[in-house]
């Protein structure tokens, strides 16, 4: 049965269509050529709306450990402020950690048909992939977390050789289902276990004595040379520590030239200068990503109010439990591969910090040129809950909001911030490049995030509205897969969404030496770390196996 969406304003950079009118045809869930004029069995009218392809948050944590004892820590956050009765409504709603349930439906209201969790400790696999079975509708996928883990530290002290690095890598993602790698304060997670409370990049890690430096560049070139699409997902060290801006543009240097990716860079953007010793190095950093195209960045925007941090960077959330507000936090060690923290904050509009914090998300997004290496995240819930990026979307494409708003930070922030001179605004074309078109790309879903031929119709339909956070609140329509699952932000039907994942080879004689390690220190048996083909279908996980690029390719 053939849809056809009639007289839209299209939005999709992936193929070059900019704000055109033009009609959509829909067949069994994906898109399809016109068939010609009158040649469909049912015609929707779209004249005046705004259509992209569904949105995709490449960073955003959504299951997995952390998250859920962020839900148990928060518990003042259960009621559902967002709901009509919030008084009333308890379990199954929050606005920082929402269930599993309402992270779904919130995302599909939103216009969002993807949603990726970025930081999934290995030994908590099987539970993550359960979890993010268990959120509706919505696509996802997770980066597998190396860089503290004692095997890959092991290697690397041991100079092993790159090949039984990428076996290792390969095997990882392949026990892990996962689409990336993501590594967090490299090293920094293992020296806390050794009671360090802070590594440099040419720092050492007490144990095995390899630097951070050298994680990185061991996994960004794996991650290359196994052609997985998207490059290392890259925490630096030193989050939100005054100065980090040298520790963030020498993670840059140590990928030499080899595809990375820095998440959250708003944390690890600051100077030192000024009475506070506190400062925006955002310019800093724009240049130098303006200027390496092996980099993209998320930004990891703050917005203000009450949220909850959750982190696998163990170091950092140590540090960050003297501005706990209410004042309770947890930070726990994980088998011998990662760790995490939860600290609850409130950013306030009138704290020096907060506000340049917020000021320095902005002058990143504005100040990097190119929207295809720019991704729009709050690093839910660390910056914010997700549900702030259609306020987000406006500061970026709406001057006189951006500049009322910064009216009303503290002074002495205001003061000492360029982002009021800064003119651009983001157009709705950018807009769908950076939410849509560009994550689908760096995470190598060839038919997510545009709206060609072949690709999936997951298909947002806005009302154009001169307020932009009015128009990405709730959008008119949300196809999933061809299938109408949100209407005016209401959630219409519940389907199933996919579990993205990528299967890099690898030597299985990686297998004999990790068998031995799993004896030796682990306390889950080798036989029973991989996930099955047959327990993902068991657990209704319907996996989309993405390709890797001919190895070697850059
Ligand atoms: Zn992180
Ligand atoms: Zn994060």
């Amino acid at each position: 049965m053939i849809t056809r969406l009639t007289g839209g304003r299209l939005f999709d950079p992936a193929n070059g269509v900019n704000g055109e009118i033009r009609d959509l045809c829909i067949d069994g869930g994906r898109i399809v050529a016109d068939p010609g004029r009158g040649k469909a069995d049912q015609t929707v009218d779209m004249r005046g709306r705004v259509v992209m392809a569904g949105g995709i948050d490449i960073h955003s944590h959504v299951a997995g450990g952390k998250v859920n004892l962020a839900r148990l820590l928060m518990t003042e956050d259960h009621r559902d402020v967002l709901a009509p009765h919030a008084a009333l409504t308890r379990a199954g709603s929050g606005t920082a950690t929402p269930s599993s349930f309402v992270t779904g439906y919130r995302y599909a209201g939103m216009g969002y048909t993807a949603a990726f969790e970025p930081a999934m400790v290995p030994s908590n696999a099987r539970s993550t992939h359960l979890e993010m079975a268990d959120l509706p509708i919505i696509d996802k996928g997770t980066y597998v977390m190396l860089g503290n883990d004692e095997f890959l530290l092991d290697l690397l002290a041991r100079g092993a050789e790159q090949e039984r690095i990428n076996d290792y890598v390969a095997w990882m993602m392949r026990a892990t289902a996962a689409l990336g790698v993501k590594t967090v304060n490299p090293g920094g997670i293992s020296a806390f276990k050794f009671n360090e409370r802070g590594l440099e990049i040419d720092g050492s890690v007490p144990h095995h004595r390899v630097a951070p430096r050298r994680v990185i560049q061991a996994l960004t070139r794996a991650l290359s040379e196994l052609g997985v699409p998207h490059p290392l997902h890259v925490h630096c060290n030193n989050l939100g520590v005054p100065g980090n801006i040298d520790t963030t543009l020498a993670t840059i240097a140590a990928a030499e030239g080899f595809p990375i990716h820095l998440t959250h860079v708003q944390f690890h953007s600051y100077g030192t200068e000024g009475d506070r010793h506190f400062s925006s190095a955002a310019a800093r950093l724009a240049e130098a990503v303006n200027s390496n195209p092996n980099v993209t960045i998320d930004v990891g925007q703050i917005m203000f109010g009450q949220t909850v941090t959750a982190s696998g960077d163990t170091m950092a959330q140590y540090r960050n439990r003297a501005f706990a507000s209410p004042d309770k936090w947890i930070v726990m060690d994980i088998e011998c591969d990662g760790g995490c923290g939860l600290v609850p904050f409130r950013y306030r509009d009138t704290n020096f910090v907060n506000a340049l914090q917020w000021t320095i998300g902005l002058e990143l997004f504005l100040l990097i040129n190119d929207p295809w290496r720019v991704f729009l995240t709050t690093d839910h819930p660390n910056g914010a809950p997700f549900t702030a990026y259609p306020t987000l979307i406006r500061l970026l494409m709406d001057r006189d909001f951006r500049n009322a708003s910064l009216g009303e930070i503290h002074p002495a922030a205001q003061q000492v911030t360029t982002l009021g001179s800064i003119a651009r605004e983001y157009t709705l074309h950018e807009i769908a490049i950076m939410t849509r078109a560009a994550p689908a790309r760096i995470l190598g879903l060839a038919d997510r995030g545009h709206l060609g031929a072949g690709a999936a119709a997951d298909i947002t339909v806005y009302k154009d509205d001169a307020d932009r956070a009015r128009m990405f609140t709730a959008p008119d329509h949300l196809f999933k897969d061809g299938a109408e699952v949100a209407r005016n932000g209401a959630v219409v039907a519940t389907p199933n969404g996919r579990t993205h994942v990528v299967r890099p080879d690898y030597d299985r004689g990686i297998e004999r030496p990790l068998k031995k390690f799993f004896d030796d220190h682990m306390t889950l048996r080798f036989e029973h770390f991989a996930l099955s083909e047959s327990e993902l279908a068991d657990a209704g996980i319907d996996l989309s196996v993405h390709p890797c690029r001919p190895r070697g390719g850059a």
